[in-house]
């Protein structure tokens, strides 16, 4: 696949730390322990490209991937947002580097948000939506964790979720089943990103 030869760029915390503003980028959010970083590994079939454990100190970088094969083609890992531990101005300034950043970014050409299936649409996840909606930019959701819901119950959550982002977004939004555990959904998940990075 275009993502096997991913790897890590950079971690930005600063507005001038970033790649120059040219390329192909799709941004990854979720809350922290959805699952953001084993959806990653699993879209490129590496073991650890971003780490699964990760701590509070780091949550507010931007993490890049580059897919050397490709020109300016980009995987952004956007921090996981809800460490009850993070203090409250940095949770601030995270707010104001990823919102400028997702306001202004011009490479930004797609919004993947990464949701337990268990606990879809929290308030987070609902204001990435609305930036990237706001902005005119493709959003994808991939409902991860699917293995540790029965067929029939993840079905009926893809449909409600489905039904609840047409209502709050109108239609467009994608909405897909995902597990990186038991690998479903993983090749549906690339197709997207990688039509967002034309490649
Ligand atoms: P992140 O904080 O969003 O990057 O989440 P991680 O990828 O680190 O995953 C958080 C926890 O959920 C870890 O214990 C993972 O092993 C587990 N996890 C992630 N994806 C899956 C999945 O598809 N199925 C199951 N059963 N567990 C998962």
């Amino acid at each position: 696949t275009p993502f096997d030869r991913a790897r890590y760029l950079l971690a930005a915390h600063q507005p001038r730390q970033l790649p120059p503003d040219g390329g192909f980028e799709v941004a990854f959010a979720g809350r922290s322990n959805a699952g953001k970083s084993s959806a990653l590994n699993a879209l490129c079939r590496q073991g650890a490209l971003a780490r699964v454990s990760k701590t509070p100190g780091r949550t507010q970088q931007l993490v890049y991937f580059e897919l050397p094969q490709f020109d300016q083609r980009y995987l952004v890992d956007l921090p996981g947002y809800g460490y009850a531990k993070v203090p409250q101005e940095l949770q601030a300034h995270w707010q104001a580097f990823i919102q400028t950043w997702f306001r202004k970014r011009e490479a930004l050409r797609g919004l993947v948000v990464v949701m337990d299936i268990r606990h879809p649409l929290k308030d987070y996840d609902r204001q990435m939506l609305g930036y990237a909606m706001e902005r005119g930019i493709p959003a994808h959701t991939l409902l991860t964790k699917a293995d540790k819901l029965s067929r029939g119950a993840a079905a009926n959550t893809v449909q409600a979720v489905r039904m609840e982002l047409a209502r709050s977004f109108g239609e467009g939004i994608g909405v897909q089943a995902f597990s990186a555990e038991a690998k479903t959904g993983v090749e549906q998940a690339r197709e997207v990103v990688a039509r967002w990075l034309w490649l």
